[in-house]
């Protein structure tokens, strides 16, 4: 089964929330805004979880107004939960109030296959729990990689080390005919990111591209 994500801007940063469905079935990543709305795409069916890439506001806005609503697992990475309330004063920085999150979170770890296949990548750098997810044809990147950039790694608990390296195994181990589908802007795939990121190549990954980035 290939569930195609359908993307949903919302929220104060235009932050792509991707909805995932098959059948009565649903999964929503990354709830950045308008909660009304996005329930509203989810319908009748039944919303299993609600997965934020990592834990910054634009990324979990709607997501405490979702779960109360439906009743859906939240998932995300330990090391962003263990630092939300760090990492959701970026809002504040911004202008903006940190929104309420979701009382309680189950784990994802590197590895990981959950619902129809979906493989979760831990992607460390734009904050420590970044999360990519792998499904068939479709990578998730959240902020890690976009369109012609990648995340940035001078916040607050991010790592301009540990970025490139992450960005380097996605092109390493993610098929480069895959759709790259990011937090924010335009899709495109990693074949074309890889090739032509004018932040991180394939080629500017030199030996990072055959170490270990586990
Ligand atoms: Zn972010
Ligand atoms: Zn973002």
């Amino acid at each position: 089964m290939r569930p195609t994500p359908l993307r949903l801007t919302v929220g104060p940063l235009m932050s792509n929330s991707y909805l995932l469905c098959d059948g009565p079935e649903c999964l929503l990543v990354d709830p950045g805004g308008d909660p009304e709305a996005l329930l509203g795409a989810v319908g009748r069916r039944r919303l299993r979880a609600v997965i934020a890439t990592h834990m910054h506001f634009d990324h979990v806005w709607g997501a405490r107004r979702i779960v109360d609503a439906t009743g859906a697992t939240f998932m995300v990475h330990r090391a962003d939960w263990e630092i939300a309330g760090d990492l959701l004063s970026l809002a504040e920085e911004l202008g903006f109030s940190a929104p309420e999150i979701p009382r309680s979170a189950e784990f994802l770890e590197d590895g990981q296959v959950l619902w129809r296949g979906l493989r979760v990548i831990h992607a460390p750098g734009h904050t420590p729990g970044s999360l990519c997810l792998m499904g068939d044809g479709f990578l998730l990147t959240g902020d890690t990689l976009f369109a012609g950039s990648v995340g940035r790694a001078d916040t607050p608990w991010s790592d301009p080390d540990a970025l490139p390296r992450s960005v380097c195994r996605i092109y390493r181990e993610v098929p480069h005919h895959y759709t790259i589908l990011p937090g924010h802007g335009p899709p495109s795939t990693v074949g074309e990111e890889a090739e032509h990121n004018p932040v991180i190549s394939a080629r500017a990954c030199g030996d990072r591209s055959s170490s270990a980035i586990l």
